[in-house]
C-alpha cells in the first residue's frame, strides 16, 4: 500500500518543524508552498498563481517548464544523471565548457565547474591565491583581497570574507581573512563631500591609492560588474588592476547570462577579467551548476609534474553535473533560437519607464536600473535619504502586499528588487511593477 499523500496542513506544519530556511527567522516563518510553475508564473498548493518577480532568486532566464530545457534534462537522464569530474569526464560537460569559452570574453579558455554562486567565487579566490604562489615569478606575499563596501559574493567563508554587507557578515568576522574594502561607487550614496559627477574619479582614485600602497601584498580584487556603478568604473578597475599586477575576479553570478542586456556584464565595458564566476542563470535557473573561467596565464601556473604540488586541490562532488550541463547547453541554445537578448531591449526600456514613475513616490529615494534589474530604495526621508530602520521590515511589507496582488518579489532590506525572468511578457512586467508600486503606497503610513 502506498503511503497517503500529506495534507496541505501537514506540509505547512512539517515545513515549520523540519525545514530550516535560509536567511529566514524561523520563529516568524509563514510558508508559501509552491507546487508547480509554468512560464513566469508560480502556482501554490492551493492553486493560487504568482508572477515570479525575482526569477526564483535571480536565476530563472527563459521561464519555468520551458519545453526545450525540460527535454534536455530528460534526454540526459536517459543516458546518465551524474558523472564525477574527479577522474572522469562526460561529453555534455565538455561541450558546455567549449561553448562557454566560445562566448565568454576573449582569453578565458579554461572552465572549472562547481555547483553554486558561492562556490564559483570561493574557487576564484583560492585560484588567485595559489596562482601567485606558483606562477613564473612567484609572489607568495600576495595574500590580500580588495572588495567593495556593500558587496555580496555568497555565504561560504571565502564569499563572506570578500562580502561587505554588515548585517549578514559581521557575525562571522573572527572567521574571515583580511580584505581591503573600498567605497561602493553608488551614485545615490556618494561619500560625504563627493558629488555624483565626481564619484567615478573619487572611487578610482581611492582604488589607485590602495593599490599603490599595498599592491605587493594584494592577490586579487573581487567585483560584481556594473552593480550599480557609474559607467567607466569597471574599465577603470581593469586598467588599474593590470597596472598594479593584481588579478581581477568578476563575480557575474547574478549579472551574467543576459541579465544586463548582454550575455556578460563585462562586455558593456570591453573588460576581460582574469577569473569570471558564473552560476544562477547558467542553467536557466533549473539546476545548481557554477563555473569559474580562468585565463591561460592562470591555468598555466597550475601545470607541472604531480610531485611539484601545483594541482588545484579543490573540487565538489556534483561540479559539472551532466544534468546541469545539459540544461545549461539548452539555455544557451534558447538564447539563440528565441533571440532573447534582442527581445529584451524593449522590456528593459519598459522597466525603465516604470522605475521613472516609481522614483517620484515620496517613500522612494532612488529607483535604479541595470538591464533587467530594477532596485527601488525606500527611505524615511527623501530629502536627507535617511533609511527606514531595518526592524520596520518596510521592504518585506511591500512584498507581502504585492503577494496579495499575485506577484512574488523578495526585498533586500529597504531595497525592492524587480528582476523577472528574461522571458517575461510586457504585460506581466507591467503587473509586477504596478503591484510593487501599489505596495509602496499601501504600506506608507
Ligand atoms: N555572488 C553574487 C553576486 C550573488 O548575487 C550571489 C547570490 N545571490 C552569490 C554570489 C552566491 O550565489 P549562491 O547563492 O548560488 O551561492
Amino acid at each position: 500500500m502506498t503511503k497517503p499523500r500529506p495534507t496541505i496542513k501537514q506540509l505547512r506544519q512539517w515545513d515549520r518543524q523540519h525545514v530550516w530556511h535560509p536567511f529566514t527567522q524561523m520563529a516568524e516563518y509563514e510558508p508559501l508552498l509552491i507546487d508547480r510553475a509554468g512560464g513566469c508564473t508560480l502556482v501554490d498548493v492551493e492553486g493560487h498563481e504568482y508572477l515570479d518577480g525575482v526569477s526564483s532568486l535571480w536565476c530563472n532566464v527563459h521561464g519555468h517548464r520551458h519545453p526545450a530545457l525540460d527535454a534536455a534534462i530528460r534526454r540526459q537522464l536517459d543516458k546518465v544523471a551524474h558523472v564525477t569530474s574527479l577522474g572522469l569526464s562526460c561529453p555534455t560537460m565538455i561541450e558546455l565548457a567549449r561553448r562557454l569559452v566560445e562566448i565568454a570574453p576573449e582569453g578565458l579558455g579554461h572552465v572549472f565547474f562547481s555547483d553554486d554562486g558561492a562556490t564559483a567565487v570561493e574557487v576564484a579566490v583560492k585560484m588567485a591565491f595559489q596562482y601567485w604562489r606558483q606562477c613564473a615569478r612567484p609572489r607568495p606575499e600576495k595574500t590580500l583581497y580588495v572588495a567593495l563596501g556593500e558587496a555580496y559574493h555568497g555565504d561560504t567563508l571565502g564569499g563572506v570574507s570578500v562580502g561587505g554587507v554588515a548585517r549578514f557578515h559581521t557575525m562571522f568576522e573572527p572567521l574571515l581573512f583580511e580584505v581591503l574594502r573600498l567605497t561602493t561607487p553608488n551614485p545615490y550614496h556618494p561619500p560625504v563631500g563627493v558629488s555624483s559627477e565626481g564619484l567615478l574619479e573619487h572611487c578610482l582614485g581611492e582604488l589607485e591609492q590602495v593599490l599603490r600602497r599595498h599592491h605587493e601584498r594584494i592577490a586579487a580584487m573581487v567585483i560584481e560588474p556594473l552593480i550599480m556603478h557609474p559607467a567607466g568604473y569597471l574599465r577603470g578597475v581593469r586598467k588599474l588592476t593590470r597596472k598594479y599586477d593584481v588579478l581581477l575576479i568578476a563575480d557575474e553570478v547574478a549579472v551574467g547570462m543576459g541579465r544586463t542586456g548582454r550575455m556578460f556584464a563585462c562586455e558593456h565595458e570591453q573588460v576581460v577579467p582574469d577569473l569570471l564566476c558564473l552560476a544562477k542563470g547558467l542553467t536557466g535557473g533549473y539546476l545548481p551548476l557554477a563555473a569559474t573561467l580562468a585565463t591561460d596565464e592562470i591555468y598555466g601556473a597550475f601545470l607541472g609534474q604531480y610531485a611539484e604540488g601545483k594541482t588545484f586541490f579543490h573540487g565538489h562532488t556534483y561540479g559539472g553535473n551532466p544534468l546541469g550541463a545539459a540544461v545549461a547547453l539548452a539555455t544557451l541554445d534558447v538564447f539563440d533560437e528565441e533571440q532573447t537578448l534582442a527581445r529584451l531591449v524593449p522590456k528593459i526600456a519598459r522597466l525603465g519607464e516604470h522605475l521613472a514613475r516609481i522614483t517620484r513616490l515620496p517613500e522612494v529615494g532612488d529607483a535604479r536600473q541595470c538591464g533587467m534589474i530594477g532596485a527601488i530604495e525606500l527611505v524615511r526621508d527623501k530629502e536627507t535619504k535617511a533609511p527606514f530602520a531595518w526592524e520596520e521590515k518596510r521592504g518585506v511589507r511591500v512584498c507581502q502586499h504585492a503577494l496579495g496582488r499575485g506577484v512574488w518579489v523578495r526585498p533586500l532590506g529597504n531595497v525592492l528588487v524587480i528582476m523577472p525572468p528574461l522571458a517575461i511578457a510586457m504585460d506581466e512586467l507591467d503587473r509586477i511593477c504596478e503591484a510593487v508600486e501599489e505596495g509602496i503606497g499601501a504600506t506608507s503610513c
